[in-house]
C-alpha cells in the first residue's frame, strides 16, 4: 500500500514510513493512494468476530508491506486486552433509535486510547526493526497527553516528554500523566498557556539540528496510523446493528476531525454508512462549514468540552482533499487562502457533495449541560459533556433517517465530574484501577516558558537514561 500527501509535492511513503513521519514534508497529510473495499459478504464475516480480530481484518489491507503485519493480529490482541470492558467498545441503546457506542474503558477513559494503544506498539516494531530510538513531544491542553503517555511508557525505544500549561489543565487530566512512574516518561509543567507549550514543540520540529540530535517524532492526531485504528469501530458498531444488511449513522463530537474522518475512511472501503453527523460547541467552524460551504477562523472559547476547542480542524484537509477531486494543488491554494484571509469557501457541488454525507449541529454549555440532564432523567446514563453534544446532534439531524443513530461516547464521566455533577447533581466514582489516583504521587518539572530552557532540559534528561 502506497500513500500519497494531500499537498500533492511530497514523496509516495509505504506505512511503516509513514507512521514514523507524521506529517508529509510538503505540510500535507498522508492518504492511501486508493481505498481497499470489502464486499458486503466480507462485512458479514466481521459479525462473528472479537473486537481486536475486526480492527485487524480492516487494518491488514492497509499495512501491506510493514514489518508490523504479520504480527498484527497479537499487537491489536493485546493493545485491548487491558481495555475495563469484555466488548472493548459496547454499544448501549438509549432510544428507539438511537445508540451509544462507549469508547471510554481503555486506560486513560476517552477514545484516543483506541488509536494510542495500538500506535505506541506500532511505533515499537517499526524502531526495533530499524534499530533506531526517537523522542517524542507533546503539547497537551487535556485528553491527548495522558494517552499518549499510557502508549508509550516502559518502551525502550521510546523517550516522551509532554508539556502541559502548569495549572490550566483538570486535575484527573494532570494526575493520569505525573503519577506514571516508568523511566522513559517526562512530563513538563510550562509556565504560560496552552498556546505556548504548542509554540514550542512547534519550535522544536522547526529547529533542524534539534530535530536531528533527539530524533524528534510525535503522535499528534494527524498520524495516518491513529485514523486508521479507529475505523476499526465503526466495522464494529454497525455489524453489531445489522450491516451490511441494513444502514447506519454515526453522531461523532468534533473537534480536530480525526474521529468522525475515520467514519468517512470507513464508509470509502463499503460500510453502509448513511450519514455521519458532527457535534461542535461554541467553538463551531465545521458546523457553520456543512451549514454554508464556508470556512471562516474565529477566536478559540473556553468550553465545558475542552477537547473540543480548537480553532482549525487539522484532518479537515483530508475531506478537502477529495472535495477537490485529490488534486493536492488546490488543496494548497484552498489551505493558503485560509492562512491569508482567515476564510474559504468551497463551490456549491463541492458542497453539495460533502451535505450528501455529512451534516452538522451545535451546542453552547446550557444546551449541553440541559442534554447531560435529560440524558440522566430518561436513561439514567451519566454522559460527560462531550457525548452529550453527539447524542444532542443526533437527534437534531437523524430524524428524517430510517437508520439506527449511533452516537460516540468519547470520554468517560468520571473524567469531566464537575460538569456532570452541575447538570445531574451526582459524581461519578473513577474505575477501581484508578481509584487511588489523588493519593498517588506526582512527578513533573515545572520550566519557563523559554526555548532554550526546554530544550536544553529535554536533552540532558534524554541523556541520562540513554547512555545508562
Ligand atoms: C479528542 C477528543 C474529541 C475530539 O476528537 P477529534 O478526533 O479531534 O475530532 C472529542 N471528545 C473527547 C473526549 C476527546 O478527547
Amino acid at each position: 500500500m502506497r500513500y500519497i500527501s494531500t499537498r500533492g509535492a511530497a514523496p509516495e511513503l509505504d506505512f511503516d514510513d509513514v507512521l514514523l513521519a507524521g506529517l508529509a514534508q510538503d505540510g500535507g497529510l498522508y492518504l492511501p493512494e486508493s481505498w481497499p473495499r470489502f464486499s458486503a459478504e466480507e462485512i458479514r464475516t466481521l459479525q462473528d468476530l472479537s473486537y481486536a480480530e475486526i480492527a485487524t481484518r480492516v487494518v491488514e489491507p492497509f499495512m501491506a508491506g510493514s514489518v508490523a503485519l504479520p504480527e498484527i493480529g497479537t499487537l491489536l490482541r493485546e493493545a485491548y486486552a487491558g481495555f475495563d470492558h469484555s466488548a472493548v467498545a459496547p454499544l448501549k441503546q438509549l432510544d428507539k433509535r438511537t445508540w451509544l457506542m462507549e469508547l471510554f474503558h481503555g486506560p486513560t477513559l476517552a477514545f484516543k486510547d483506541f488509536a494510542l494503544q495500538a500506535v505506541g506498539r506500532l511505533f515499537d516494531k517499526v524502531l526495533t526493526a530499524r534499530g533506531r530510538c526517537i523522542t517524542i513531544v507533546g503539547a497537551t491542553s487535556g485528553d491527548t497527553g495522558s494517552a499518549a503517555i499510557e502508549a508509550c511508557r516502559d518502551r525502550d525505544r521510546i523517550e516522551i516528554f509532554i508539556l502541559h500549561p502548569k495549572g490550566r489543565v483538570s486535575e484527573v487530566q494532570r494526575r493520569q500523566m505525573t503519577t506514571v512512574t516508568s523511566g522513559n516518561v517526562h512530563n513538563i509543567a510550562i509556565e504560560g498557556t496552552f498556546d505556548d507549550c504548542q509554540d514550542l514543540v512547534k519550535a522544536m520540529f522547526n529547529d533542524m539540528s534539534f530535530r536531528e540530535e533527539v530524533q524528534l517524532s510525535a503522535v499528534n492526531s494527524i498520524n495516518w496510523a491513529r485514523i486508521l485504528v479507529q475505523i476499526a469501530y465503526y466495522f464494529h458498531a454497525a455489524t453489531a446493528l445489522g450491516a451490511p444488511d441494513r444502514k447506519v449513522a454515526f453522531a461523532v463530537p468534533t473537534g480536530n476531525f480525526g474521529n468522525v474522518y475515520a467514519g468517512y475512511g470507513a464508509r470509502q472501503m463499503g460500510l453502509p454508512i448513511e450519514r455521519l453527523i458532527v457535534g461542535s460547541n461554541r467553538n463551531d467552524i465545521l458546523t457553520r462549514f456543512f451549514d454554508s460551504g464556508a470556512m471562516t477562523l474565529a477566536p478559540v472559547h473556553p468550553t465545558l468540552s475542552p477537547s473540543m476547542d480548537i480553532q482549525v480542524s487539522s484532518n479537515f484537509e483530508r475531506l478537502l482533499f477529495d472535495l477537490c477531486g485529490r488534486d493536492g494543488e488546490a488543496v494548497t491554494k484552498t489551505l493558503a487562502r485560509l492562512r491569508q484571509d482567515g476564510s474559504f469557501e468551497v463551490a456549491p457541488a463541492q458542497l453539495e457533495q460533502a451535505r450528501a454525507l455529512f451534516a452538522a449541529a451545535r451546542l453552547d454549555d446550557e444546551e449541553t449541560l440541559a442534554e447531560v440532564t435529560r440524558l440522566q432523567h430518561e436513561t439514567g446514563e451519566l454522559i460527560d459533556p462531550h457525548s452529550a453534544i453527539g447524542i444532542a446532534a443526533a437527534r437534531a439531524k437523524a430524524g428524517d433517517l430510517d437508520a439506527p443513530v449511533v452516537a460516540l461516547a468519547t470520554a468517560h464521566p468520571a473524567k469531566f465530574p464537575d460538569a456532570v455533577e452541575q447538570a445531574t447533581g451526582r459524581r461519578t466514582a473513577l474505575p477501581a484501577r484508578l481509584a487511588d489516583l489523588y493519593e498517588r504521587e506526582e512527578r513533573m518539572s515545572v520550566l519557563p516558558n523559554d526555548y532554550t530552557a526546554v530544550t536544553a532540559h529535554i536533552r540532558e534528561t534524554k541523556g541520562v537514561r540513554g547512555a545508562a
